[in-house]
């Protein structure tokens, strides 16, 4: 099991990728082997940290009441979600799309939150159909067509507000969604009115309170800001009459990519369950939406040496994966890990790593001591969440092919896409 190559303590995160003999490993499949089968760039999800991150919250919450509906658009493989809705997780999506998704893999539709800010009609009226558990409420226009589209169906649909608490959530600005400035939620000076304004509405039926303040948070203390705010709130709604069945915190743990400190779900339920006692709000269910978490670094995608460019300021490993395949790089800035397969002797050179993309963005990662030659396989580490969701075909560049391990089996869980399936739907004028 252990590594004959020094695997660096920063890398230590990723305990089902590991070295064996010298080869990189998904649990007990060599990662060469599925390269030279499937080609590159793939995608190689393990089995076992989607169940061992799964695990991490399902212990830390014991026999508390706690919903966790797994963000889906961190990664929406219908293998994927089928793996968590056999360990009995819900689903929180963000549109009609990812409805189709769950309900294809046979998710229990009372445990799917909606989710998102900009909700259509017809997203809406499919999710009333299948019976999900409630919306997540982004503004009063949106609970007045909510109610309009519910009325017509002859139903009430179960809502809560998501609530800006105006927290800063300390992460990348693009993915920090609960300060004021953002886009997302009722600001929470606005919501009590808001919750008024729903009442009045009679094709509504309101159930709780929601947030989601950003993502891949390292500190759980913003989590506690955001917490006492939508306390004080669920106290001034019991005043008005109005109470409330479930709170829900939303996703954001972070995971570790390079030397960051995992933060904990126990950490973070204990104090909640702490303070809803504390404060008189026991009876309340808490919902999670957590995505990255479970399955951020239950993933790598594996990328072949195509040229190395070796120039004055800088070397080139230009590698057939791109910024159409992993965005993270090219959109956060973000760090990922970076292994080879087949880890070679002898002196390193620093590189960027790059893909084929006429963009000076398509870049994958910076600056890394590599000992490499033209035609060696890299792992990129952490990329099971927001990697695949986030492909597209920019360059014409068909999307890759993913995997799943489990154990010494794999099984190809997405085929790659071919040139003609991007040629499909499209027609030239007679
Ligand atoms: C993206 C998102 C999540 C999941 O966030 P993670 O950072 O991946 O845990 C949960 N809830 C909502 C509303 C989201 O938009």
């Amino acid at each position: 099991m252990t590594a004959a190559f020094p695997v660096p303590p920063e890398l230590a995160g990723h305990p089902f990728f590991q070295y064996r003999n010298n080869v990189l490993y998904a649990e007990d499949v060599p990662l060469d082997h599925l390269a030279e089968k499937l080609g590159t760039p793939l995608y190689v999800y393990s089995r076992a940290a989607l169940k061992a991150a799964w695990e991490t919250y399902r212990s830390a919450i014991g026999q508390r009441p706690v919903q966790v509906c797994y963000g889906m658009k961190a990664n929406s493989n219908l293998a994927v979600l089928k793996e968590f809705a056999r360990l009995g997780a819900g689903f929180d999506i963000v549109s009609g799309g990812e409805l189709k998704r769950a309900l294809a893999v046979g998710a229990d539709p009372a445990r799917i939150v909606f989710s998102g800010v900009g909700k259509q009609a017809w997203e809406m009226r499919a999710a009333l159909a299948a019976g999900v558990m409630g919306f997540n409420v982004e503004s009063e226009a949106e609970l007045q067509r909510l109610s309009d589209v519910a009325q017509d169906m002859g139903l009430r649909a179960r809502v809560s507000l998501r609530v800006n608490p105006d927290v800063d959530a300390q992460t990348h600005p693009y993915i920090s969604t609960g300060l004021k400035e953002n886009k997302f939620g009722i600001p929470i000076g606005a919501a009590l009115d808001a919750y008024r304004s729903a009442r009045l509405l009679p094709g509504l039926e309101i159930t709780g309170l929601d947030c989601h303040i950003g993502s891949q948070l390292t500190d759980i203390s913003p989590y506690f800001d955001a917490l006492e705010k939508l306390l004080d709130l669920v106290d001034d709604l019991d005043g008005i009459g109005i109470r409330l069945s479930h709170l829900d915190l939303g996703g954001g743990l972070g995971i570790r990519y390079r030397d960051e400190v995992q933060p904990s779900p126990k950490a973070l339920l204990d104090h909640v369950f702490q303070r809803l006692q504390a404060r008189g709000q026991g009876h309340l269910q808490l919902v999670l939406e957590p995505g990255r978490s479970l399955v951020g670094n239950a993933g790598v995608l594996l990328t072949t040496v195509q040229y190395l460019k070796h120039g004055e300021a800088r070397n080139f490993a230009i590698v057939d994966a791109a910024m159409n395949d992993l965005l993270r790089p090219a959109l956060y800035d973000a760090w990922h890990g970076l292994r080879p397969l087949r880890p070679r002797a002898g002196d390193t050179l620093e590189y960027d790593v790059v893909g084929p993309v006429c963009e000076s963005a398509d870049w994958l990662a910076r600056q890394r001591a590599l000992a490499l030659e033209q035609g060696d396989v890299l792992a990129l580490e952490s990329a099971g969440a927001y990697g695949m969701t986030m492909a597209g075909n920019y360059n014409t560049r068909p999307r890759a092919a993913e995997v799943m391990v489990d154990g010494g089996h794999y099984h190809v869980v997405r085929q790659r896409e071919t040139l003609d399936d991007l040629l499909r739907g499209e027609s030239t004028l007679p």
